[in-house]
């Protein structure tokens, strides 16, 4: 199954994507974290996006989509994904359909996880990702047993540096002018699902695979 995950910063997205892609046994694919792997080695792709990550705003478009064709191009994705934080503008959904209707294929399915403003700044404020594993906590929603260290491998626990309240106000302008469009892009095209993203990771994660299901996924 060929499948995007989008919803504003904070939706859920990266949690649920973990659990999405275990079940339907496809590579998940994070954007965000493909650029901070680069930042954190210092590649030239690294320097470029941290720039627009540290000040709230999306890395540009052509940048974006190389990195992307790239991964899709790797064996793994040949038979499905789920893209989480791609694509995030109308021209990189172009883009993907483009580079998909090349290769013969298509997007199956575009779920919209559905969260309002207040709660999207309550996650983001509290997030907390693993030096070690990436696994995502949450210092009230789900915290780890000792305070500051990874319950699954031992990792030591980070803030990200675009989770301060100054920039998550700017993510969430970027989210509103430039990735909103996409609800509307793929609610044409019929391949748009939106469910409820509020409450317990676990039912979401129930809602979205019965939303999947429904759609033969
Ligand atoms: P979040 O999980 O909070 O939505 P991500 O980890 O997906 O954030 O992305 C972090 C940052 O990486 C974004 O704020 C943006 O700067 C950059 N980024 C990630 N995906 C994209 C994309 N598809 N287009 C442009 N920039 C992106
Ligand atoms: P995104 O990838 O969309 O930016 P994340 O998956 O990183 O979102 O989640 C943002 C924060 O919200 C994390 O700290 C995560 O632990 C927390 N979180 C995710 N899902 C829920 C939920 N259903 N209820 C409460 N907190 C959640």
């Amino acid at each position: 199954m060929r499948l995007v995950l989008v919803g504003p910063p904070g939706a859920g997205k990266g949690t649920q994507a973990e659990f999405i892609a275990a079940h339907l046994a496809v590579p998940k694919i994070s954007t965000g974290d493909i650029f901070r792997a680069n930042v954190s080695q210092g590649t030239p792709l690294g320097v470029e996006a941290k720039r627009y990550m540290d000040a709230g705003k999306l890395v540009p478009d052509e940048v974006t989509i190389n990195m992307v064709r790239d991964r899709l191009a790797e064996p793994d994705a040949a038979e499905g994904f789920l893209l989480d934080g791609f694509p995030r503008t109308t021209p990189q959904a172009a883009a993907l359909d483009k580079l998909l209707a090349d290769l013969g294929t298509a997007l199956d399915l575009v779920l919209e996880l559905v969260v309002d403003d207040d709660e999207v700044i309550r996650r983001l404020s509290g997030r907390r990702t693993c030096r070690g594993c990436q696994k995502i906590w949450h210092v009230e929603f789900d915290p780890t047993t000792t305070p500051g260290i990874c319950d699954r491998c031992g990792g030591e626990l980070f803030q990200r540096d675009d989770d301060k309240a100054e920039t998550i106000a700017e993510r969430l302008r970027e989210y509103a002018s430039k990735t909103a469009p996409l609800i509307d892009y793929y609610g044409a095209q019929g391949k748009l699902v939106g469910i409820d993203a509020t409450g317990p990771v676990e039912d979401v994660t129930v809602r979205a695979i019965d939303a999947l299901r429904s759609y033969g996924g």
